[in-house]
């Protein structure tokens, strides 16, 4: 089957990669077994490529994968990381995809246009994304360094607080409104990436935070990685109300493959049916149209439907839409198009 290639919203490889769970070297990055994405797998699931994270963990290394298993769960935030730190472990997953990059593995993408020919050369398009501005210091000297290395994405939170705002915790069932939103700062952070033409991802603000960026932002609206909660009423999901203020900035959301944003239930459990995928997909092309609807996987960073497993499991996904009665052109939208249309809007 000649399926559309996929570009992709969120992955944590290179966090995989620091960690040592993926061997990355001079023939590029190769899976140990566990992980979601290699080389190799990309290939033969049509996966383009998509948005790198740099993300900081804490330094416990607490996994609150297993906590999510619960029928309700409230997880605690993990306290706010300092910034010397963070600036350490960001520059080396930084360092890691330019790594990458030298030795031919992906291309760091800064335009639309740079995606759409990483495309037509058959290698992996890479965007630069930072999840939680830990590392980003007040004065954004870390930022504009950033943004010439590439940086073209960037989400102010990730769950845990900031100096630019609260997060939204793990919590099931809850509201995505937990709190209070962006700070001073994280307003001037808004105001920062507009100018730089940096993304703003919606996706780990609480509600507060999301009519912060809604209000200050010029850009379209866009949540990387996240799903319905009129299907899901995790936390971390969309509000009908925020998804019709992403329809009305022309944005767009891409659909989160962790399991515990899809199911109704709310549990981390891969036993879940990639139908599961199609109905939220329907939900969010109902609320959004077939424009501002895309993938962002959360691949090596979330459990995924066993169905799916990894990158190589893509195929399946393509053909349960196609089955579900998607032409070729919605089909093309949903797996590429619509991002390069958002981004090309974006970065413009
Ligand atoms: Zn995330």
């Amino acid at each position: 089957m000649n399926y559309p290639l996929i570009f992709d919203g969120h992955n944590d490889l290179l966090l995989q990669i620091q960690s040592g769970n993926v061997a990355s070297g001079e023939r590029g990055f190769m899976g140990s077994g566990g992980n979601h994405i290699d080389l190799s797998k990309a290939q033969s699931g049509g996966f383009a490529g998509g948005f790198f994270a740099i993300f900081v963990p804490d330094a416990g290394s607490a996994s609150f994968m297993d906590e999510m298993m619960a029928v309700s769960y409230d997880l605690p935030l993990p306290p706010p990381l300092d910034w010397a730190r963070s600036a350490q472990i960001a520059l080396a997953q930084a360092a890691i995809l330019i790594q990458l990059e030298k030795h031919g593995a992906l291309r760091i993408c800064r335009t639309a246009d740079d995606i759409r020919g990483a495309m037509r050369d058959g290698i992996m398009a890479a965007v630069m994304h930072m999840e939680g501005a830990e590392a980003i210091d007040p004065d954004f000297h870390m930022l504009e360094v950033l943004h010439a290395a590439g940086l073209r994405s960037l989400g102010p939170v990730w769950s845990r607080p900031t100096i630019y705002g609260h997060g939204v915790p793990f919590r099931f069932p809850s509201s995505p409104d937990t709190g209070p939103g962006l700070t001073a700062d994280g307003m001037r952070l808004v105001k920062k990436c507009n100018e730089l033409k940096i993304l703003i991802d919606l996706s780990h603000l609480n509600e507060a935070g999301f009519w912060d960026v809604a209000r200050h932002s010029g850009h379209p609206l866009v949540a990387t990685h996240s799903n319905a909660h009129a299907l899901c009423p995790h936390s971390r999901n969309l509000t009908d109300r925020q998804l019709h203020a992403i329809r009305e900035s022309d944005g767009l959301v891409g659909l989160n493959f962790a399991v515990a944003f899809l199911r109704e239930d709310g549990r981390m459990d891969a036993d879940t049916p990639v139908s599961r995928m199609i109905e939220h997909l329907d939900y969010l092309i109902a609320e959004l149209g077939e424009d501002r609807v895309g993938l962002g996987s959360d691949f090596d960073g979330a459990t995924v439907p066993e169905a799916i497993s990894n990158v190589a499991g893509l195929p399946l996904l393509r053909e349960a839409m196609k089955a579900h009665g998607y032409d070729d052109t919605l089909m093309a939208k949903l797996c590429h198009g619509n991002w390069l249309r958002v981004l090309e809007r974006t970065w413009a």
